[in-house]
């Protein structure tokens, strides 16, 4: 029952005044519509009359509205638009549509916060919390309640923050606190007191009536009341009145007081057409009636009150008027109408128990929707958030492997840079190394062949005169002698040619000088020139070509030649006796094959493939004379020829070097050339009819002992005429040769030989006795002083040092033999009457060393003789005349004159002494023809042509 506490009123900005007292400008502003043009003033004439329509008729209220929007849309004036939405929302609330309130009020919230309608925003937030509360909603009405207060007191636009107070009064009440409903109320009131607004002031006293429970509650409906009858405001006072009425009735029970006050508030009402009231009224006077006993007219009051409850289609206020009725006419006992309302009291019970059912079911529903919107917003928030974690995790796991990548770049580039600085580091090294080698090398080539070059001259100076002197001289001994040397000089010019000929190919390439020549015949020449050598070594010569016509063809002679004797030259000087060396050609489409091969010593694997650079000489060429020039010359010969040099070896079994050149086939070769004439063997012929003098009775037998073939020859020439020669190629032949026979005179020995040199060929001739006293002369190109005192130390007696003079070699061996003979025919007569005589070999070289020493000692002295050196040595002369002629072989005075003109031939080889007669004096020789005779005698050149010879 709604009989004690009114309806709170609800607080709302109406755009316009109070509509009291303005019916007739609403009349004549609808009147005016029509005429109206559709702008934004009609837009503001239709809000006018929805606001003013409102407390009179909500449904109209709301149709006005809903023209101001579609007027606004069409004028698409946005603040138009966001106040039609707020009346549309307003009408509702005002006819009871809470929820068409709120979606209203929603859509005008949106467009304001939209547009920053900020002005709008406060009332609106006021009414969608009032919409809210009616929704029963609290919590978000007084969310929206507050909000408005917020915004509103921020704008500070009082008159609606009177309204949004006097609501969160209203939400508080509805909560029955009291306390925080009078707060608000009060600030409302503080505020419409300020203002004077006496047009709200009374509801706002009227809701503080309600409110307050003390004394002063009455006060405060006074004072409503007296503000309304002042302002007029009718609708007010229909309200004050109820107020005051119901105060009477429940408070101070006075029901005349009470009724009289329910009249005036009917009088209102009904000026007012509220309807609302007239029911609240009616039912109020029902109520009175039937306290103070009068059931009849309590009936026809509430009856009048169930006409306006079902107007306005009140259920709950039907529900209890039946009741009421029921209870009526149950105490008058008129049971049928009792029974009639009790049973519409049931119905509308029922429906009202339904209704609130389903009100629930839906409140239910419409909860768990909004909990399944909540949680499915919720979860659609969480998977968005989950999302965005999952994306930022995406995110920093993309950045987190970029960096890490970045980093490994970074850090292979800086090491790839740094690699590549260590390369190009070690790549500049290297070319500086190698510029730096290539540089060293170019100079020692370039001094090689500058001292080369220095060579080349004298020995053309040499190989031109001989050449010269071969044509002039008659006697075939003589040309032969003079040919040898030519020949020699001839091969040292080549050689000299070859390194500079390197050197030139190295340096640049030179041109091909074609010719066409017979390919065999010109292999034939090459190949018989070693004849003579492999007939002395013992090597055979096989010579194989395919096909075996003769072909004509084109190439650079001189180079081919080159390449062949020096392939030639190498298979002879590495094959041993009884080997055989075999020159093949072959004509293969339009390439050569020429090859040499050996059944020589072979290369070692490890040599192969260096042997054709410059100056290598592979570990077999260590007894074997050699420069290391003559394949790289070779090599580089036939790549100039546009061909190669192919090498198989095999150690101990021989060695085949294959020059592979493109050459062309000719059809016409020149009848016979000059070349094709040459091929000649030539031959070192043996006799040469040159004759000297001969010293001795049988011609002495010498061993010659020396690995170079031509040395031999030349040696053999010189001394075939007055000496027995037997050869020997180096140490280990001699030994053999001196076994088979023991009646040598001599042995002339070189000292560099393979196999065994010519020291330790002396050393092994000392182990035997019958050996020891053959005089040995070392013929050498080594002029050491070691070496000669390593070599007198071994017994040797004479030294001779390349080049010299043949004479002096012939002298020299012709005294060293003479000596021998002496010695041996003085042994063979005195042998047997020597008592004294020495056995010890240390102590005959110590009397000799001594006698050498006394000599040395007085050599300059023209009087010094053998009786001086007698008395010196502490012998007799006889006994030292034995001694003597013993241990060398001659007599002291002979001894004494050989140390002179040893020591004579010394300082003149030396060029000690300016000319010959101070030489002369040095060693004690007054008599310059004796001197020059005896020398002569002795060296076989006179004392003048020593400096020559050196
Ligand atoms: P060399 O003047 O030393 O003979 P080369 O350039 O002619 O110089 O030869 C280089 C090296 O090749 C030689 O020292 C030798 O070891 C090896 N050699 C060349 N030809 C032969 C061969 N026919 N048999 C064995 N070794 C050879």
């Amino acid at each position: 029952m709604i009989k004690f506490c009114f309806h709170i009123i609800l607080f709302l900005w109406l755009l316009i005044g109070s509509v009291a007292g303005q019916t007739n400008s609403l009349d004549s502003l609808i009147g005016n519509l029509r005429t109206m043009p559709d702008d934004t003033l009609k837009v503001s004439a239709l809000l006018t009359i929805s606001g003013n329509l409102r407390a009179i008729n909500a449904k109209q209220a709301v149709e006005y509205a809903k023209k101001s929007l579609s007027l606004s849309q069409k004028l698409n004036h946005n603040r138009s638009k966001i106040k039609s939405y707020y009346m549309i929302a307003a009408g509702f609330i005002t006819g009871g549509q809470s929820d068409s309130c709120v979606f209203y009020a929603k859509k005008a919230e949106n467009l304001a916060e939209k547009s920053r309608e900020i002005s709008l925003l406060g009332n609106i937030y006021n009414l969608i919390g009032a919409g809210y509360r009616s929704l029963s909603d609290i919590k978000n009405a007084i969310k929206y309640g507050y909000k408005s207060v917020k915004l509103l007191e921020q704008i500070q636009d009082s008159t609606s923050l009177s309204y949004a107070y006097n609501n969160l009064g209203n939400l508080y009440w509805d909560k029955n606190d009291s306390l925080n409903a009078r707060k608000y109320y009060i600030k409302a009131l503080d505020i419409l007191e300020d203002r004077k607004d006496s047009i709200n002031l009374p509801n706002t006293y009227s809701n503080l009536y309600l409110v307050s429970g003390d004394s002063i509650r009455l006060d405060f409906l006074m004072k409503a009341k007296e503000i309304a009858i002042k302002t007029g405001n009718i609708s007010d006072l229909a309200y004050i009145y109820t107020n005051l009425g119901s105060y009477y009735f429940n408070d101070s029970i006075d029901y005349s007081k009470a009724l009289q006050y329910y009249r005036k508030g009917l009088i209102y009402a009904r000026k007012v057409g509220d309807i609302y009231s007239m029911g609240q009224l009616y039912s109020n006077i029902g109520d009175l009636m039937n306290r103070t006993g009068k059931k009849d007219s309590s009936i026809i009051y509430i009856k009048k009150a169930l006409n306006y409850s079902n107007e306005i289609f009140d259920a709950r206020e039907i529900q209890d008027e039946y009741f009421t009725l029921y209870e009526l006419f149950r105490s008058l006992n008129n049971s049928d109408s009792a029974l009639h309302y009790l049973e519409k009291y049931n119905i509308i019970k029922d429906s009202l128990y339904n209704q609130d059912i389903l009100a629930q079911i839906e409140d239910a529903n419409a909860k768990y929707e909004t909990e399944k919107k909540e949680a499915e917003i919720a979860k659609h928030k969480l998977k968005i958030a989950l999302d965005k974690k999952k994306k930022n995790q995406i995110i920093f796991g993309a950045l987190l492997l970029l960096m890490i990548l970045t980093l490994i770049y970074q850090w292979y580039i800086f090491k790839q840079k740094r690699k590549n600085k260590e390369i190009e580091l070690a790549l500049k090294l290297q070319e500086i190394e190698s510029k730096k080698l290539k540089e060293l090398n170019e100079a020692k080539s370039g001094f090689f062949a500058n001292i080369t070059h220095e060579f080349k001259t004298p020995l053309t100076l040499i190989a031109g005169p001989l050449q010269d002197a071969i044509g002039r001289v008659k006697g075939s001994k003589t040309v032969e002698i003079l040919r040898i040397a030519h020949s020699n000089a001839q091969k040292l010019l080549n050689l000299v040619n070859e390194i500079l000929n390197l050197a030139t190919l190295e340096e640049g390439t030179p041109q091909l000088q074609n010719s066409n020549l017979y390919l065999n015949k010109l292999l034939k020449r090459i190949f018989y020139s070693y004849q003579s050598f492999a007939r002395i070594r013992q090597i055979n010569m096989k010579m194989e070509f395919h096909p075996e016509q003769d072909v004509c063809i084109s190439i650079d002679q001189q180079k081919l030649e080159k390449i062949i004797d020096n392939l030639l030259s190498n298979a002879f000087k590495y094959t041993n006796e009884g080997g055989t060396v075999t020159l093949s050609s072959e004509i293969r489409g339009d390439k050569i094959y020429i090859s040499v091969a050996d059944t020589g010593t072979g290369i070692d694997k490890k040599d192969l493939k260096n042997i054709f650079n410059r100056y290598y000489k592979g570990i077999n060429s260590n007894d074997v004379e050699g420069t290391g020039i003559g394949l790289a010359f070779a090599d580089q010969l036939a790549k100039l020829m546009n061909g190669k040099i192919e090498v198989k070896s095999k150690k101990n079994k021989g060695s085949t070097f294959t020059l592979i050149i493109p050459a062309d086939k000719i059809e016409n070769c020149p009848e016979k050339s000059k070349a094709d004439e040459e091929i000649e063997v030539k031959q070192v012929t043996g006799s040469t009819g040159y004759k000297m003098k001969t010293v001795f009775d049988d011609k002495p037998h010498i061993l010659l002992v020396d690995d170079n073939k031509e040395m031999i020859d030349y040696l053999k020439n010189i001394l075939e005429d007055y000496f027995n020669i037997d050869i020997a190629y180096n140490g280990f032949e001699a030994l053999e040769k001196l076994k088979n026979n023991n009646n040598y005179d001599l042995v002339s020995s070189d000292v560099m030989m393979p196999k065994m040199d010519g020291f330790v060929f002396r050393m092994k001739m000392n182990e035997h006795p019958e050996w020891s006293n053959i005089p040995f002369i070392l013929l050498t190109a080594r002029s050491l002083k070691e070496d000669k005192l390593k070599g007198f130390k071994l017994g040797i007696d004479d030294y001779i040092t390349k080049p010299f003079n043949t004479t002096e070699y012939i002298a020299r061996i012709t005294n060293l033999i003479k000596n021998k003979k002496e010695r041996e025919k003085w042994m063979s007569g005195k042998a047997e009457d020597s008592p004294d005589f020495i056995h010890d070999k240390t102590i005959d070289d110590e009397l000799i060393s001594n006698m050498e020493k006394i000599v040395l000692k007085y050599i300059d002295d023209p009087d010094f003789n053998v009786a001086v050196l007698a008395k010196e040595m502490g012998y007799s002369q006889r006994n030292l005349s034995r001694i003597t002629r013993k241990l060398i072989g001659i007599t002291p005075v002979n001894l004494i004159l050989e140390i002179r003109l040893q020591k004579a031939y010394h300082l003149l080889k030396t060029h000690k002494f300016k000319n010959i007669s101070e030489v002369r004096y040095e060693v004690g020789i007054e008599h310059a023809s004796y001197f020059t005779r005896k020398f002569v005698q002795r060296f076989g050149v006179k004392p003048g042509e020593i400096g020559l010879t050196s």
